[in-house]
C-alpha cells in the first residue's frame, strides 16, 4: 500500500472504538461454545491429556470439536526446538511442525489437524506487526489490549468459522502467572464477555498435593492457584483436581467454598493406570455432563452415537487389559532418557500392540559405544527394534552397527527416517560392498554417497535449509509387504532433508533390498524392504509413520514389526495378520516438493 492510500484508509475508517479488533466476516457471537482449559499450580499435571479426553467426552456426544493449542513461546512453531527438551516435533499433514500436544489431541479425537489448530506467540505477534506495517491500526497505538488479545480472540473464532465446530476446545499452555501467557487469558476473559453467558466454559486443572510427611491431601497450593485465575478476571466453571489417589470430599468442599464452584463441579482426577482410561473416568465423574450442562447443549447430544463410541472405546480397553503374549522391542536413539521425544512411536507400539492383544515392553538401545563386536550382546533379549529419526551424526555406526546385526540374524526390525537411511547405508556397505558409503549429512567427503540431498534441494541449499514436510502421497508397488499394508496408493508424513541417492537404487535392488514405495512425482524412495525369503520384518520408511497411528486405525508398519516379533518370540505363533484400513487422510494434496525453511533444524 504507498502512503496515499494507507492515508485514506485511515481517513476513511473511523478509528473511533475502543474494540479495534472486529469479528470476522460473518461470524455469528454464540453459535459455536468454548471450553478453555487453564492450568494452575504446576506444569507436568498432564493438561493436554485431560483436555483430549474431555474433548472426546464431548465428540462421542455427537459434536464437532475442533482443538487448538495456544502456546505462549515466541518461535512461530515448534520445527526449531529440541526434542530433548520439549518432546517430539509433532508434524501435521498440511506440513505444520508443532507441539506434541496436536498428537495427543489427532490420536484422542482421531482427527486430522491444521495449521489452524496450533498457535504461538509469534504467530499472534507476526500479525499484528504485519497488520501495523500495513496501516491496519488505522493510526492507533498498538497495544496488548485490545489489538493482541484481539488477534487470540480473531484465531479462535477463524478456527470456530473454518471448522463449523461445535465446540471448539482451547488449550492455553503453560500455568496461569507466567508472565508469556498472561495475554491469552486476558483474551479468554473478554472472549467470554462479548461471546455471552454460558458461551463460554472455564475449565482449571490444579493440583492437590499429598505429601507423604504428613499423609493426607492438602488443598492450599490448589487455592492459590485457582484464587490467582480468579485476579485475572476469570470465575472457573469447572474444576478438575490432579492428585495421586482420588480427592477426598471435604477437600473438594473447601476448594469449592473458595473459589465460587459448586462442590459437584469440583472434581477428582486422580492417577489411572493408563491414559486411555481418562475419558471413561470423566464421564464417571460427570465432567461432560457439567461441562453441556453449563454450555445449553443438551438437547445436541446424540445418545446412541455416544453409546456406540464408549463400546468401542470400552472394548479396546478391555483388550488393552488382557494381553495373551508379550514381546520386547528395542529403540535405538540419540534421547534415550528421554520418553517424551519418542512420544508417539511408543503410542503407536502401544496401538498396534492392543490390536495384536500383545504387551509391547519397550527398551533403550544406547547406540553410542555400539560396534559390530557389541551387537548382539546389546540386543539380545529383543523380538524386534526401531531404529527412529534423528539429525546430525551422532550414533550413526552405532545405529548401523545394530542394523547389520538384526539384519543378518533375521530379527524384526522397522527403520524410521534416519534409520531408514542407515539401512540403507547400512545394506549398501555390507551388501553391495560399497564400504564407504554414508548421508552426505554424515560425511560430505564419502566415495557412496548414498543418501543426499538432491539436486533440487543443492541449488537453494544456499538460502537456509530445506525440509521436505506433511503428508505425501506414496504409489506402492505391487507384489510387495507394502502392498499388502496400504494397497497401491497411501499417503504418509514426512520431515527431512535427505532422500537415497537415485543412482545408487539399481546397485541396492540388484543385491535383494526392495523400494517398495515412491513419491508418484519424483524420483524420492519411501518405503524399502527385503522380500520375505531375506528375512521376516526388515521394512524402514523415509516417513514418520508412528504421526498417524491411532488407537482404533493402528499404523501399518507398527502392526508389521509387532506381528513380527510375536513371531521371534513365540516360534509357533502362526496367526495371519490382517491389516486394517489405511489411516491415509483424504485431506489436502500438498506439491511434493521441499519447503523452504529459514532455519536449521536439529
Ligand atoms: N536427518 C535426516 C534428514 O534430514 C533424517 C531426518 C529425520 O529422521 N526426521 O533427512
Amino acid at each position: 500500500m504507498d502512503s496515499h492510500s494507507l492515508f485514506q484508509s485511515i481517513r476513511d475508517r473511523s478509528a473511533e472504538s475502543e474494540q479495534n479488533v472486529p469479528f470476522p466476516p460473518g461470524y455469528e457471537p454464540g453459535r459455536t461454545r468454548y471450553v478453555v482449559v487453564f492450568g494452575t499450580v504446576m506444569s507436568g499435571l498432564g493438561k493436554g491429556i485431560f483436555s483430549s479426553s474431555l474433548a472426546k467426552c464431548l465428540q462421542d456426544k455427537g459434536l464437532t470439536i475442533s482443538p487448538i493449542k495456544l502456546e505462549g513461546y515466541l518461535n512461530i512453531d515448534s520445527g526449531t526446538l529440541n526434542p530433548f527438551r520439549h518432546g517430539e516435533v509433532f508434524v501435521l499433514d498440511d506440513g505444520t511442525e508443532c507441539d506434541m500436544d496436536l498428537g495427543t489431541y489427532e490420536r484422542a479425537l482421531d482427527l486430522d489437524l491444521t495449521a489452524q489448530n496450533f498457535c504461538t506467540s509469534g504467530q499472534i505477534y507476526r500479525r499484528v506487526l504485519e497488520r501495523e506495517r500495513t496501516g491496519g491500526y488505522l493510526g492507533r497505538d498498538v497495544q496488548m489490549i485490545p489489538h493482541v488479545t484481539g488477534e487470540v480472540k480473531n484465531r479462535l473464532r477463524e478456527l470456530a468459522m473454518g471448522t463449523r465446530a461445535d465446540v471448539v476446545f482451547v488449550e492455553i499452555g503453560g500455568t496461569v502467572g507466567d508472565v508469556e501467557n498472561a495475554y491469552y487469558i486476558e483474551a479468554m476473559r473478554q472472549l467470554a464477555f462479548e461471546e455471552g453467558p454460558n458461551s463460554v466454559c472455564f475449565v482449571a486443572l490444579t493440583y492437590v498435593m499429598e505429601p507423604a510427611i504428613l499423609g493426607e491431601q492438602k488443598s492450599k497450593a490448589a487455592q492459590l492457584g485457582i484464587r490467582r485465575l480468579m485476579e485475572c478476571g476469570i470465575q472457573p466453571h469447572i474444576i478438575a483436581c490432579r492428585a495421586q489417589n482420588p480427592v477426598e470430599r471435604q477437600v473438594r468442599e473447601k476448594i469449592a467454598l473458595f473459589s465460587n464452584v459448586p462442590s459437584s463441579r469440583v472434581f477428582s482426577m486422580h492417577d489411572c493406570e493408563s491414559v486411555y482410561q481418562i475419558p471413561e473416568m470423566l464421564r464417571g465423574a460427570g465432567y461432560d455432563k457439567a461441562v453441556i450442562d453449563y454450555l445449553g447443549l443438551d438437547e445436541d447430544v446424540d445418545l446412541d452415537a455416544e453409546r456406540a463410541a464408549r463400546d468401542v472405546w470400552t472394548g479396546y480397553l478391555s483388550r488393552m487389559r488382557a494381553p495373551s503374549r508379550q514381546v520386547r522391542i528395542g529403540i535405538t536413539g540419540k534421547y534415550t532418557s528421554v520418553r517424551d521425544a519418542y512420544a508417539s512411536i511408543i503410542k503407536s507400539l502401544e496401538h498396534a500392540g492392543v490390536h495384536l492383544n500383545c504387551k509391547v515392553l519397550l527398551e533403550w538401545v544406547d547406540v553410542s559405544e555400539l560396534t559390530d563386536d557389541t551387537a548382539a550382546e546389546a540386543l539380545s533379549s529383543l523380538n524386534g527394534i526401531i531404529v527412529p529419526g534423528a539429525f546430525g551424526t551422532r550414533g550413526a555406526e552405532g545405529k548401523i552397527a545394530c542394523l547389520k546385526h538384526v539384519r543378518i540374524n533375521r530379527i524384526p526390525c522397522l527403520g524410521i527416517c534416519y534409520g531408514f537411511q542407515m539401512a540403507v547405508i547400512e545394506f549398501a556397505r555390507n551388501a553391495c560392498s560399497m564400504e564407504d558409503a554414508n548421508s552426505t549429512e554424515i560425511d560430505n567427503e564419502c566415495r557412496y554417497p548414498v543418501i543426499n540431498l538432491l539436486p533440487e534441494q543443492k541449488k537453494i541449499e544456499g538460502l537456509g535449509g530445506t525440509m521436505r514436510l506433511g503428508g505425501q502421497d506414496v504409489r506402492v508397488r505391487s507384489g510387495t509387504r507394502a502392498f499388502d499394508m496400504f494397497g497401491e496408493r497411501t499417503r504418509l508424513r514426512f520431515r527431512h532433508r535427505y532422500e537415497v541417492d537415485p543412482q545408487y537404487i539399481e546397485t541396492l535392488e540388484r543385491a535383494g533390498m526392495v523400494f517398495s514405495g515412491r513419491s508418484p512425482r519424483a524420483e524420492i524412495m519411501n518405503i524399502l524392504e527385503l522380500p520375505a525369503d531375506m528375512h521376516p520384518y526388515y521394512v524402514g520408511t523415509q516417513a514418520h509413520p508412528e504421526l498417524t497411528s491411532r488407537p482404533l486405525r493402528p499404523q501399518p508398519f507398527f502392526l508389521g514389526l509387532v506381528h513380527a516379533a510375536i513371531g521371534h518370540a513365540y516360534p509357533d505363533y502362526a496367526e495371519a495378520l490382517c491389516y486394517p484400513k489405511s489411516v491415509a487422510p483424504a485431506g489436502v494434496d500438498v506439491e511434493d516438493a521441499v519447503r523452504d525453511v529459514s532455519s536449521s533444524r536439529l
